[in-house]
């Protein structure tokens, strides 16, 4: 099979689909790997390292995207869709339930597109999105504890307090994978840290795993009210799998929190969970809407592309080499999980969450 990497081209992506050792396992097999010239080099992966693996190196896009099997890190941005063509198995990040554009232009080109973030396991768990989640959950309290700098439009606390001073309350509404990170890091900032999510199993679970130090509460539109109003760092981490993120936090709630409150809405990749929230990119990463500071950007793990690209290429590459080695048929038809991704097929919409989302049919 004939497998393409292009470099990413959405603003200040330098994440990359395939690292060396990828590349080599695949000719390894047999197959012939089209890597874009300079798609790692940013990273400390350069052109010379992924022609000692055995890739073949392409000056421009058009050769990586000639391929049978093309493997991404972002969603194709509107200069690639003419790369696009039919039968092609795309296999990358599509995040389509906010993005009707990229959905018809996909059904256009007849792509075959398995998304990463809805593959799952035999658990069904999300893999794939697993990775990113945990950098972003991270990420995120990094990005909050800056943006609360006077510089940045913040209040001007320091999460961790100082002797004498209380912490900053940080409040992560969603304890999933990128909530349980989130919580991690602003404790071991020693911040004040409180979590909401709907599932009681998963608050149960989050109550063993920090102890009492993490406060957790069920979500309900009250709790998320008053906290808020507390809050100097609001994390939204909430997901509905394929779906677009439910708008929990309304914009009178961002009215009544504290002017310099920052309010990083993870979920904005999947249309965000706030009213206030719009995508921004990581060259201009915040705004300020109703006094609060937005940190909304939609690829956070591409700050830390290096760190982002080996734990994300650890997590996909096994799909990349089942693909390639069974073919794209047999690799779907055996493997319910890597089914599950299949968001678009020739020309229909083939995620019912997707496609109810967009007024597709299904
Ligand atoms: P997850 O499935 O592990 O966790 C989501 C949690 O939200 C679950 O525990 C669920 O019970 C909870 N939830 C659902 N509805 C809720 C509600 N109404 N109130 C409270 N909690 C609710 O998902 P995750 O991997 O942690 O991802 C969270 C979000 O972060 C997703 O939208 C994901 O796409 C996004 N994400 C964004 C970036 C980025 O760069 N911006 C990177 C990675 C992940």
């Amino acid at each position: 099979m004939r497998i393409g990497v292009p470099k990413e081209v959405k603003i200040q992506e330098y994440r990359v689909g395939l690292l060396p050792a990828g590349v080599s396992a695949l000719v390894g097999m047999g197959h012939e790997v089209v890597v874009e010239s300079k798609a790692g080099s940013r990273i400390g992966y350069p052109d010379e390292v992924y022609r000692q693996a055995g890739a073949a190196i392409a000056p421009s896009p058009e050769a990586a995207w000639d391929t049978d099997l093309v493997v991404k890190v972002k969603e194709p941005q509107p200069q690639e869709y003419d790369f696009l063509r039919p039968g092609q198995l795309l296999f990358t990040y599509l995040h389509l339930a906010p993005a009707p554009d990229l959905t018809k232009a996909l059904l256009e080109h007849e792509t075959i597109g398995i998304a990463y973030e809805t593959v799952t396991d035999a658990q069904g768990a999300l893999p794939l999105l697993t990775p990113m989640s945990e950098v972003a959950g991270r990420l995120s309290v990094q990005a909050g504890a800056t943006a609360l700098q006077m510089i940045d439009g913040g209040i001007g606390t320091l999460l961790g307090g100082v002797p004498g001073v209380a912490p900053g309350k940080v409040l992560i509404l969603g304890g999933g994978v990128v909530g349980t990170q989130a919580a991690r890091m602003a404790l071991g900032l020693g911040a004040d840290v409180s979590i909401l999510d709907i599932n009681l199993q998963r608050l149960r679970q989050l109550d063993d795993l920090f102890g009492p130090r993490l406060k957790t509460r069920h979500a309900d539109r009250h709790t998320l009210e008053t906290l808020s109003r507390e809050a100097d760092l609001l994390i939204g981490a909430v997901l509905i799998p394929g779906r677009q993120a439910p708008k929990l936090i309304s914009r009178e709630m961002v009215r009544g929190m504290k002017p310099g409150t920052v309010l990083v809405d993870v979920a904005i990749d999947q249309g965000g969970c706030a009213e206030t929230s719009r995508p921004t990119t990581h060259e201009q990463p915040t705004y300020v809407e109703e006094g609060v500071v937005h940190y909304c950007v939609s690829n956070m793990p591409g700050a830390v592309a290096r760190t982002s690209t080996q734990a994300l290429t650890q997590a996909t590459l096994p799909y990349v080499l089942e693909i390639a080695g069974k073919g794209w048929t047999r690799a779907l038809q055996e493997n319910a999980g890597l089914l599950a991704g299949l968001n678009v097929f020739r020309g229909m919409v083939t995620n019912r969450a997707v496609a109810e989302d967009l007024g597709f049919t299904y």
